[in-house]
Order: structure tokens, then C-alpha cells, then sequence
């Protein structure tokens, strides 16, 4: 079966033409036919000329440019929709993903029958300190919030057509890869893999794009924030019952109820009766987000 290989690229011009070489020997090597589907997702070096190079010199590349930085996530989907074959691999540019776990990946897609084989980080490399602890706070708001598990997930996966065929699917716009495989389901197997350093150490995210991109991910896979207001109406609702049974038994016990204590209770009242109504728009708009989200009823993964 012939593979796609898909590889985003942003500022690679130092490393590309080797890296992209370094893949395609390992894999001739495994007697693995595939193609190159390299996306340059508006790199503003000289990544173009480099791919176009590779894709003179070898005759299994294909590239495609966009007219600008328009983000990982969406150069992966391009590069998904601009080859058809029956395997697709995902994977990044900087050899983090090893090229030689590939074999191993197609082995166990074999054995297992599954449909998606999904590269897990064993370990992360050396990443800065703080691209480790940044990771790890935005994967536990991810799973508190989507009830997401993708810690140590990774975008190193081979799937099988009809995994693509149910991602090509989805029409939103705010697209994590990631969290559309998740979503689409089929079969899936993990594969643990060590994420090698990168030859030239820096990252292409920046921690800003890393934050949009966190903040992408959560949002696009839960309507759960909108649900918040109505949380807190459910507590100042609490507030202005306590606030009342104060009152009633100041009154009880003959005592005065001072100014301020009935303002207290109003104040209680109004705020949950302002939180409430800002709630059930929420809610009606968290349905909203979903019905514009358009994504299918249910996708098939087999008939019989
Ligand atoms: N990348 C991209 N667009 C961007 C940033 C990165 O296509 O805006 C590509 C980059 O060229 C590489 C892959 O995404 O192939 C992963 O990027 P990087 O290695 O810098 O990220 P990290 O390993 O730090 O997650
Ligand atoms: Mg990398």
C-alpha cells in the first residue's frame, strides 16, 4: 500500500532538503513505497525554493505554498486534502518525529487492524522548562474542560483512508488536528515513540503561538465556558437565600434588619436574576456553535 507523507513546513531552509532526504532513505530502506505531501505553510525564508529543489531531484514530492502563515493545524488538513492514497502519515519537519519508528507503525497497523496508529511521546526531548510545564497545564485545562486526554499526544500518526475521508468531513474553520482524530474515533492504536532534539534547537512556535493556539484548541472542542454564567447565578442564587434567612431570623428575634442587609439580598437577587438571563443565552448560543460547527451526525467506519 503506498503511503502519503505529510509534512507541514515553516522556516525550514537550513534543514529541510536534508531532513526530507533522511526520510525518504530510511523508508526506501523499509521498502515502504510512499510520496511526499509537503505543505509551506508561508515560511518567510527560503523554504520554497528548498522544496522545489527536492520536488526537481526527487521524483516522489509534491508541494504545495500557501500565500501565508496560516498555522500548522490547517497546513496538515491541506496537505491531507491535496493526495490520495490508501495510508497517510503525518509528521513534522525537524526529524522529532523519528523516521525510523515509521516501519514499526506500519507493522502494528498490520497486526492490529487498526485504523489509526497514534504516535504518543515517550519522552519529550530536551524542550525548555517552560514548553514542558506550558504543555502540561494547557493538556489539564484541555481534559478539565473537553474531558480530552491528550497528554503526550502528538501529530506523528498514520491512518488509514477512511480516517482522512472523516476529517476532509468536518467543515469548521478552528481546526486542532489532534482533537479531529480524537473526535472521528475508528480504531486506534497507541505508539510510543522518543521525540528526538532538533538540530537547530528552536522551536517555529512561539509561546504566543503556542497560547492561540491552546486557547484555539479549547474553545473549538467544548461549549462549556458559556455554561459559566449560569454556574454563578446558581451561586449568587445561594448568596441571596443565605442573605434572606438572616433576615427572617434578625426579624425573629426581634432584632432590626439594617439598610445595608436588605441591600445585601438585593443586591444577591439582581445579580443572579442578570447572571441567569446572560446564562440562558449561553446556552442557547453554546447550541448555536454547535449547529454552525456543522460537523456530520455520525460517520460509518465499516459495511457490510
Ligand atoms: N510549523 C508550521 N507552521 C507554523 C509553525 C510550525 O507548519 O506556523 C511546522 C514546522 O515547520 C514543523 C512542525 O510544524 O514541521 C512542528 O514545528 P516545531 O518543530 O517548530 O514545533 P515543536 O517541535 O516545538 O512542537
Ligand atoms: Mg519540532
Amino acid at each position: 500500500m503506498a503511503l502519503a507523507v505529510i509534512i507541514p513546513v515553516y522556516n525550514e531552509e537550513k534543514g529541510i532538503e536534508r531532513h526530507i532526504a533522511e526520510i525518504d532513505r530510511i523508508l526506501t530502506a523499509d521498502g515502504i513505497g510512499h510520496t511526499f505531501m509537503l505543505v509551506d505553510d508561508g515560511s518567510r525564508d527560503n523554504s520554497w525554493a528548498a522544496l522545489r529543489r527536492l520536488s526537481q531531484s526527487m521524483d516522489n514530492v509534491r508541494a504545495i505554498r500557501f500565500a501565508r502563515n496560516f498555522g500548522k493545524e490547517v497546513a496538515i488538513c491541506a496537505g491531507l486534502d491535496a493526495i490520495d492514497e490508501d495510508l497517510y502519515l503525518v509528521m513534522d519537519s525537524d526529524l522529532q518525529h523519528p523516521p525510523r519508528c515509521i516501519k514499526g507503525m506500519m507493522a502494528l497497523m498490520e497486526r492490529t487492524g487498526a485504523d489509526i496508529v497514534d504516535g504518543v511521546k515517550e519522552s519529550r526531548g530536551t524542550e525548555t522548562a517552560k514548553t514542558k510545564l506550558l504543555a502540561k497545564g494547557f493538556y489539564k485545562v484541555l481534559a478539565m474542560f473537553t474531558g480530552l486526554e491528550l497528554d503526550n499526544s502528538s501529530d506523528f500518526k498514520l491512518m488509514r483512508r477512511k480516517v482522512i475521508d472523516a476529517i476532509r468531513v468536518m467543515p469548521e474553520r478552528n481546526r486542532f488536528f489532534r482533537s479531529l482524530v480524537d473526535y472521528v474515533g475508528f480504531e486506534r492504536v497507541p505508539f510510543g515513540f522518543a521525540t528526538d532534539d532538533r538540530d537547530d534547537g528552536t522551536s517555529r512556535f512561539s509561546t504566543k503561538k503556542l497560547l492561540i493556539l491552546a486557547f484555539n484548541a479549547i474553545l473549538s472542542n467544548t461549549n462549556k465556558p458559556l455554561y459559566l454564567p449560569l454556574v454563578l447565578a446558581g451561586l449568587s442564587g445561594l448568596g441571596a437565600f443565605a442573605s434572606l434567612l438572616f433576615i427572617i431570623l434578625r426579624a425573629c428575634l426581634a432584632l432590626t434588619v439594617t439598610g445595608t442587609q436588605w441591600l445585601m439580598l438585593s443586591l444577591f437577587v439582581c445579580t443572579a436574576l442578570i447572571l441567569l438571563s446572560v446564562g440562558i443565552t449561553g446556552a442557547y448560543l453554546a447550541r448555536m456553535y454547535d449547529e454552525v460547527k456543522g460537523r456530520p451526525l455520525y460517520l460509518i467506519s465499516e459495511r457490510l
